[in-house]
């Protein structure tokens, strides 16, 4: 099978993509980004889990006949023949020669105008949304319907709001939001809470992959009086040995204390009480082979770190967990996610 993944994946990586014809498309941003994301090859269909060594066969999850490379998720799937064959647009392109989703795409963007081509963007951005629900069991999968949603949707963006005032109120979310790391490495979110009437202080952790799956997490409450520095810098201190424990060697450490990344990262204004756990930090760095340390200039990119250190305070004791987060902070994982 590994083989056969390898096989069908060096097709994928072609060059030369006409990459404005999606940025150009007066389509909500959410949608565009998916798009980027399908034509790089970026989507967690099995192919790709199993490229990144995910223990999974790479099958279609599915329809299970197939190697599941975006293409066919997106469109070759047996599963979606009662979307595609409804769909009237596609009847006169030629996919006989389409290996990867690029060659799909282009072939689209050849053929159709440009409504026809929005539509068809949507209609593939909510095609994987109810995959998606239809793999996890949840959601009524209404794939029937999946032309005239997106028709609706499309008429909604285009008529009442205003294309162009979604697409600035989208990129005001994304540049607000989480980010999920480059493809290969972890984002390690830290942060800290303090409860002043109790002297305690929370402290919050979690560690996310590419693809915003949450990979550990960990919160720990600690009885004692420290400075907001003081804190965020032990948040910052107990992520960075809990990531080295659980294995993360490439690793983005965020964190929205700016003054204590400075001190990390640049070494200015380390105050007495706060040095050692300074120097505590860049010694751990020294063992992780690539690691960077970052601001996050915004509290909203750092959400669930958030919430995990303010429901450390609630708690006696301290918890880590590996592929999965409590309860409590999994509304803010999945307005994280990527689209
Ligand atoms: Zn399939």
């Amino acid at each position: 099978m590994s083989l056969n993944i390898k096989e069908s994946t060096s097709e994928m990586r072609k060059t030369g993509f006409d990459w404005k014809s999606i940025w150009n498309l007066n389509l909500p941003t959410k949608i565009k980004i998916f798009l980027w994301r399908s034509l790089r090859e970026w989507l967690p269909t099995q192919v790709n889990l199993a490229r990144r060594n995910i223990l999974v066969g790479g099958l279609c999850s599915v329809c299970c006949n197939s190697l599941e490379t975006a293409v066919h998720a997106l469109w070759g799937c047996s599963r979606l023949k009662k979307v595609w064959n409804r769909y009237d647009l596609l009847r006169g392109v030629n996919f006989a020669s389409s290996l990867c989703f690029q060659d799909f795409f282009s072939s689209c963007t050849q053929n159709l105008g440009k409504k026809d081509l929005k539509l068809l963007c949507v209609v593939l951005w909510h095609v994987w949304f109810l995959r998606n629900q239809l793999v996890q069991c949840v959601g009524r999968h209404g794939l029937k319907n999946v032309v005239p949603w997106s028709e609706e949707f499309l008429e909604e963006s285009m008529v009442v709001n205003g294309v162009v005032g979604i697409q600035r109120e989208q990129v005001r979310q994304n540049e607000i939001k989480w980010h999920p790391p480059e493809v290969g490495f972890f984002k390690l979110n830290t942060d800290a809470a303090i409860d002043v009437q109790k002297w305690c202080v929370g402290l919050g952790m979690v560690v996310r992959d590419c693809f915003g799956a949450v990979k550990a997490g960990s919160i720990q409450r600690i009885e004692a009086r420290y400075s907001a520095s003081v804190a965020e810098a032990l948040a910052i201190l107990r992520g960075i040995s809990f990531a080295i424990y659980c294995g993360y060697d490439h690793l983005i450490i965020e964190s929205d204390a700016l003054g204590v990344v400075n001190m990390i990262n640049l070494g200015t204004e380390i105050s007495a009480d706060i040095g050692v756990i300074i120097e505590d930090i860049r010694c751990l760095l020294q063992n992780i082979p690539d690691a960077r340390v970052r601001y996050v200039s915004i509290r909203k990119a750092n959400v669930v770190a958030n919430s995990l250190s303010k429901l450390a305070l609630t708690l006696d004791v301290s918890y880590f967990w590996l592929n999965s987060f409590p309860p409590a902070v999994e509304r803010c994982v999945q307005d994280d996610c990527p689209s």
